[in-house]
């Protein structure tokens, strides 16, 4: 038994949204009591105490959208890289970085993600993985590395055409052989989902075969993310990117459509129709200078949107940061995005979660899965469930979680973690870094 106390209780349960002097009871994986201070200790006066120094208390945030192959590109230098503009950048950085991938690089790029992770207070994670370099068992040692320090993940790998039509195929296989491995796992932190780059990359015999080797699995894809998607999809196939997603079978209420900024009026209701997931990366967008998806629009006509990195950043709440920002740039409109960012952060996320692992996740309550972050968070001003996100968006960051606990168990204690040795992580990401770009520009 562990009780998180000593804090506000900031709980994202609409019966009992706040306590100003709280604590939090866990039971295994499981949440088993909120409540007042008081309250708690005396219902559990045996229970292991993690003190919250009277920070702030509250569930633990989701990433829809990561890339963890991605991690060992900080500093990056590739010889003769000029990009001039999106397409540029996925040849020249990120498919020439995936085709050299390999397994050990895998593990070391999921090690530092989970310490990254737990350092930011996400405690699941959805990747979409590359490494051409070697695709087969890629899923099986990131699942490995990620369980082993205590995150749930849901994974699967980017199929594509792009490295030539063989290694789609292994690509089918892997995200195939993973999924399969997930339903005989029953690992309730373990999920696969058949992964998909983007429809230019894709033929449609890729597709199709994607599709039928999902076997009911959610479909996790780049949609409309540069302008190349659409002219791409118009040029061969007389249609826009949702309508041929949505012909070939691809849409489902567990589709993950990601990006979206190119979408049009009818593929926003084709969205709708199939209830298809759209996760929202708006440092991504702003980074890859794509534009500004209609997420508010989407929105306002019943898309569920969620929130992600796309590999920009492991910390959840720099990503709400920004997707604050980006919309009432993009809309000129200063009232944009009050109500959707922590929406999408704080809520959409949570029920996306839900379509894959149980028990519910980002809400303290009985009942609900055991992962609760501690901030190191003191405000100057009042504070309660009211203006909770405003000070969440303003007065934290990343750095702010003290203390992470995931499926009750505690991973870092007042900024130490507690199962993985950070040090011995980054010393071997250095040297896999290393390795790495040295095959990158031989
Ligand atoms: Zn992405």
């Amino acid at each position: 038994m562990l009780r998180i106390e000593n804090g506000r209780v900031l709980t994202r349960d609409p019966e009992h949204p706040w306590f100003d002097d709280g604590a939090v009871a866990i039971d295994g994986e499981s949440i088993v009591c909120v409540g007042r201070r008081q309250d708690v200790a005396a219902a559990y006066p045996q229970a292991e105490v993690l003190d919250a120094g009277g920070g702030l208390i509250m569930p633990a945030l989701i990433n829809l959208h990561h890339h963890i192959y991605s991690a060992l590109s900080r500093g990056l230098t590739i010889r003769g890289y000029a990009p001039k503009g999106f397409g540029d950048i996925l040849e020249g950085l990120w498919w020439r970085l995936d085709g050299c991938l390999n397994n050990e690089d895998n593990r070391a790029s999921a090690l530092v993600t989970a310490v990254d992770c737990i350092k930011n207070g996400v405690t699941t994670v959805f990747d979409h993985h590359a490494s051409y370099g070697q695709t087969e068992d890629s899923l099986f040692v990131l699942a490995e590395a990620l369980r082993g320090a205590g995150l749930r993940c849901c994974l699967c790998y980017e199929t594509s055409d792009r490295h030539g039509p063989a290694q789609a195929a292994r690509a089918i296989r892997e995200n195939a052989a993973f999924i399969r491995h997930c339903r005989r796992q029953n690992d309730p932190g373990l999920q696969g989902m058949m992964g998909l780059h983007a429809s230019f990359t894709l033929s449609p015999a890729t597709l199709e075969q994607a599709v039928t080797a999902a076997e009911g699995a959610g479909l996790h894809i780049h949609v409309a993310e540069g302008p190349v998607d659409e002219e791409d999809c118009l040029a061969k196939y007389g249609c826009r990117v949702v309508r041929r997603l949505a012909d070939c079978g691809a849409l489902s209420p567990k589709t993950i459509a990601v990006h979206g900024v190119f979408l049009d009026e009818e593929e926003i209701d084709l969205l709708r129709e199939h209830q298809v997931i759209v996760a929202h990366n708006p440092e991504s967008n702003m980074g890859n200078a794509v534009g500004c998806p209609p997420v508010m629009r989407m929105m306002a006509r019943g898309v569920l949107c969620g929130l992600g990195t796309d590999g920009y950043t492991g910390d959840m709440l720099e990503s709400y940061k920004a997707a604050n920002l980006i919309h009432k740039l993009a809309l000129a409109d200063c009232n944009a995005a009050w109500q959707e960012a922590p929406q999408m952060l704080f809520v959409n996320n949570p029920q996306i979660a839900a379509c894959f692992f149980a028990p519910p996740l980002g809400v303290l309550r009985p009942g609900a899965a055991a992962d609760v972050i501690v901030l190191d968070y003191h405000p100057i001003t009042p504070m309660d469930a009211a203006n909770a996100d405003a000070h969440l968006l303003f007065g934290v960051n990343g750095r702010s979680v003290q203390s992470t606990v995931a499926a009750g168990r505690i991973l870092m204690k007042n900024r130490q973690l507690t199962a993985l040795d950070e040090e011995q992580i980054a010393g071997q990401a250095r040297q896999q870094a290393a390795s790495l770009w040295a095959r990158i520009n031989a």
